[in-house]
């Protein structure tokens, strides 16, 4: 019975590590900047009901944007109505999940976060334009990132990336560098472009492809508000491959040591 209860802490402890955390919560919010296009100012929140947080936003960003319709993006920025589900505490697939087309997380200021392609299932990247803060609308008018969205959060010298956003598996997303000071890049993470940090799962943004998200660590609940069909698998380079080997023998022998306590 002690150890049962012993048990049952150590798992309650556990999960808490999974969930955004009040702080994280917190940072979900925009600047009030009145956006160019639209004459409108962009809003974000975050609304806990017990078991799920649902996090809304009109998808406008609260910050410079280039002028759209522009060159190499004939499409206007419109207001939307994003209602994006998540676990407080995440929950691992089995296998990772294969990314949507359209929004797959919500950065910080409500914007969304795509998968790295185009329509056209290319690095979007490199074969589609955008704005000096990394984004672009498409065409139902929904402005986004499929890459660092270097406006939407400060990256102080020196110090470790803050949360840009939530994925919509749960888990949060942070910038491109880590807790040494390090920038890191893909190859430090695994396949979904993540790793854990203090036993809790986290995405990370690099500089390179495929970004920001790469597959879904987590399951995305059947009415998180994404789309569900895949349509451009993203290809996984060989140091995510190894990535991979490396998380799943952690993950087996954090299981094996949590039944043996
Ligand atoms: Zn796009």
């Amino acid at each position: 019975m002690h150890s049962a209860l012993q048990l049952a802490v150590l798992a309650a402890a556990f999960l808490r590590l999974q969930a955004l955390t009040p702080d994280e919560i917190a940072q979900f919010r925009t600047t009030g900047t009145l956006e160019t296009n639209t004459g409108i100012a962009g809003w974000v929140a975050v609304e806990d009901n017990g078991r799920q947080l649902y996090v809304t936003s009109n998808g406008i960003p609260d910050h410079r944007t280039g002028p759209f319709p522009g060159p190499g993006n004939p499409n206007t920025i419109q207001e939307q109505s994003f209602m994006l589900k998540v676990r407080k505490t995440p929950v691992y697939a089995d296998t990772p999940g294969c990314l949507p087309m359209g929004p797959v997380g919500l950065a910080i200021n409500g914007v969304p976060l795509y998968n790295p392609q185009s329509a056209q299932c290319e690095d979007a990247v490199i074969h589609e334009r955008f704005d000096s803060c990394h984004g672009h609308p498409d065409i139902p008018g929904r402005y986004h990132y499929h890459q660092n969205p270097i406006c939407a959060y400060v990256q102080e010298d020196g110090k470790a990336s803050p949360l840009v956003g939530v994925a919509a598996d749960g888990f949060p997303i942070y910038g491109p560098v880590d807790e040494t000071g390090r920038t890191l890049t893909s190859a430090d993470l695994d396949e979904c472009h993540g790793r854990e940090v203090n036993g809790r799962y986290q995405y990370h943004i690099t500089a390179d492809y495929p970004y920001i998200l790469g597959c879904f660590r987590g399951r995305v609940l059947p009415d998180a508000g994404v789309g569900r069909r895949c349509v451009c698998p993203v290809k996984r380079t060989a140091a995510q491959s190894h990535q991979s080997v490396l998380y799943l023998l952690r993950l087996i022998a954090k299981q094996g040591k949590q039944t043996t306590d």
